[in-house]
Parts: structure tokens; C-alpha cells; sequence
């Protein structure tokens, strides 16, 4: 077998080695039992201990307050944009939603919701996503039924570092990628939703967080996979769960509890995008982020190389000499090319030094 490499990839992303290791060992015969978690039902007690042992480790690290409910759900993130408007467009008369579109996937989520109510877009319409406009300037409608926004804009690499403000009215957020990667207070929101694939586990479950009061408004044409009440009401298995991701998930949250939780995960990631950032900042416009600095991501560093635009035979030369050094998927996202490097939890800062010191390596050869 290949030695592992390093990878930067976006999602599905890196796992603990550690997590691979325990699920390899424990493969064919899980607690003694004979066989494969695959292979168990999901109504069995050794199940319902994964599952249950997940929620309260899930709890735990982020603190949940006992008014909010836990699920675990097959769809993705996309599922959920359809989901939110399901379960809460009509939680208030009028049917209308608040959505900030700050990237690819606030724009998408808008769009599936236009399906089932009215939006208003509370920043304008732009070109390109370099930055999130001050909330000073956001056109909320005190009567919508929820404010939407995607904490971590996973293509451009844009981040917000801080909650957005909705004075009362129910705020949705698609933490997606950047799930447990900071400490942060769940009581500020109605729903919180992250398909497990980049910070907290593989490609499979979305795990949704929601306050019990948002529960119980879904249309009456809600698909029942999507009824947050009937899902809350039957512990997630109202139908064949993703078992096998769920203990994968379960796996991943064990391993943050004994690696220091939100609180050292915030402290890595500091350390993992500054050290990125400082090169991208020292390197005389070699390497390019056309972001605005306050909203950089910690988890997806995106840049271009060469020039602002990007030189695009530059920029494949770095791929391939990364590559060759074991530094895998730091190629951006199609719909804007560059480079991206992702630097979730289960990267270590030394594995980000390799980066560092390949891109430092890369400017003094190429600028
Ligand atoms: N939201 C964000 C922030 C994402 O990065 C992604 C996928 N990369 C999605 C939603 C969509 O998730 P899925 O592919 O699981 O439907």
C-alpha cells in the first residue's frame, strides 16, 4: 500500500488517522458481537448505544441546551435547504425567509427555499464573493420567519467570525464546514445543520440541531424523511438511519472530546490559516486572496498564484509538484479555480507546516 499522504481536500475531507484505525480494528467484529457495524440493525441495543452515546457527546462538546433536539440525517447539506423551508417558512403568517448570500452554497440554499415561500435577499446581488457586507447595511424583515446564512462559504473561503444579529427572529445556519472548529453559543440559533464530511466525520449523515419551538410547523406536503417533528419524535430512526456514518461520527466526536474539544480545535485552527495567510501576505502579490481580510476562512484557504486573475500554468505546476511531495486536493473549486487548501480539525498543524514550507519553497524557485 501507498504510504499516506496529506490531504487537503475539501470534502469528503481528512479523518483522524486514529478514528480510521479504531473503525479498521473493530471492521469485522464490533464489541465482541461477530460482526460489522454494517451489518447491525438499527433498532438494536448496540445501535441505539452508538447513536445515543454520539447525541450526548455531541451535546457535550458543544454544550447544547436541553430545549434543542438532535438528528441525524441522511440528504446532505442539500437536503436541508429543502428541509429549512419545509419545517419553518410557515412559522410565521406571511410565508417569507431572510436569506445572506455570501457564496455558492447561501445562493443555493436561497434558490431551493424560493420553492416553498417568499425571499428577500438581505445583501445585494454581487459578481464575485470577496466579502460580507456590514450588517449595518443588511435589509432585515422583522417578520420573517427565519434568517439563513452559511457560516463557512466552503468554494470562495469565506467566513463569518461572528453570529449575525437577528433580533428575535429564528436564525438558520449551514455550518457545514466549520462545525466544531470554535466554540460557539447554540442558544443564538434556531437550526444548525453540517453534513458530517469535512470537520466531523464521512459523507452520509448532516447532523441537525434545532430549538424544540421551531418543531411542529412543517407544510403539510413535507416529505416525512424531512419532518423534523416525526425524525425528533422517533430519535432518528424513523426509518433505516445511516448507521454505519453514524458511528463514524460517533468515532470522530470521541476523538475531539479526548483532543481538547471547540476550545483547542479554535486555538489549531488560528495557527494552522495564519501561518498559510503570512504567506500568502509576505509574498509580494505571488500568491493572491482577493478576499477581504475579516472574513478569510480558517478552514479553506483559497488563493491564485502568479497574478490576481491567476496563471493558470503556474498554478498547475504547483499542483503537481505538491503532489509530488505527498500534498494532495489543494486544487480550488471548478466554478473558480486557484488553489484551495482546506485545514480541517483532523489536519495537524505539522501537516500544515509541510504546506507552508512547500509554498515558501515554490515562491523562492517561481517569483
Ligand atoms: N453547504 C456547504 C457549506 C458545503 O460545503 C456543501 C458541500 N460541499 C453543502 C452545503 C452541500 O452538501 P452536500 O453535498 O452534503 O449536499
Amino acid at each position: 500500500m501507498a504510504s499516506r499522504v496529506i490531504n487537503f481536500s475539501a470534502g469528503p475531507a481528512k479523518l483522524p488517522t486514529e478514528v480510521l484505525e479504531r473503525a479498521q480494528k473493530e471492521m469485522l467484529n464490533y464489541n465482541g458481537l461477530g460482526i460489522s457495524v454494517m451489518e447491525l440493525s438499527h433498532r438494536s441495543a448496540d445501535f441505539t448505544k452508538i447513536i445515543t452515546t454520539a447525541e450526548s457527546d455531541l451535546r457535550q462538546l458543544l454544550n447544547i441546551p436541553d430545549n434543542y433536539k438532535v438528528i441525524f440525517k441522511q440528504g446532505g447539506g442539500t437536503g436541508q435547504f429543502s428541509a429549512i423551508p419545509l419545517n419553518l417558512m410557515n412559522f410565521k403568517p406571511g410565508g417569507t425567509a431572510d436569506y445572506l448570500v455570501t457564496g455558492t452554497w447561501s445562493a443555493k440554499a436561497a434558490i431551493e427555499a424560493e420553492k416553498y415561500g417568499k425571499i428577500n435577499k438581505v445583501v445585494p446581488k454581487v459578481s464575485k464573493y470577496t466579502s460580507i457586507p456590514d450588517p449595518s447595511t443588511w435589509n432585515l424583515n422583522p417578520e420573517a420567519s427565519y434568517v439563513y446564512y452559511c457560516s463557512n462559504e466552503t468554494i470562495h473561503g469565506i467566513e463569518y467570525q461572528y453570529i449575525p444579529e437577528t433580533n428575535g427572529v429564528p436564525l438558520v445556519c449551514d455550518m457545514s464546514s466549520n462545525m466544531l472548529s470554535r466554540p460557539f453559543d447554540v442558544s443564538k440559533y434556531g437550526v444548525i445543520f453540517a453534513g458530517a464530511q469535512k470537520n466531523v466525520g464521512c459523507a452520509g449523515v448532516t447532523l441537525v440541531i434545532i430549538r424544540e419551538d421551531l418543531i411542529g410547523h412543517a407544510m403539510d406536503t413535507t416529505p416525512v424523511i424531512f419532518d423534523y417533528k416525526i425524525q425528533v419524535g422517533n430519535n432518528s430512526v424513523y426509518n433505516t438511519a445511516p448507521t454505519y456514518n453514524i458511528y463514524i461520527l460517533g468515532l470522530v466526536l470521541q476523538w475531539l472530546k479526548d483532543n481538547g474539544g471547540a476550545e483547542k480545535m479554535e486555538e489549531l485552527s488560528a495557527v494552522k490559516s495564519k501561518a498559510v495567510y503570512d504567506i500568502i501576505d509576505n509574498s509580494n502579490g505571488f500568491y493572491y486572496s482577493p478576499l477581504d481580510k475579516s472574513c478569510r476562512s480558517r478552514m479553506n484557504v483559497t488563493f491564485r498564484i502568479g497574478c490576481q486573475e491567476g496563471d493558470e500554468a503556474l498554478e498547475k505546476l504547483f499542483l503537481s509538484e505538491a503532489e509530488k511531495r505527498g500534498l494532495i486536493s489543494l486544487k480550488g473549486h471548478r466554478a473558480i479555480g486557484g488553489i484551495r487548501a482546506s485545514l480541517y480539525n483532523a489536519l495537524s498543524v505539522e501537516e500544515c507546516m509541510a504546506l507552508v514550507t512547500f509554498m515558501q519553497d515554490f515562491l523562492q524557485k517561481h517569483q
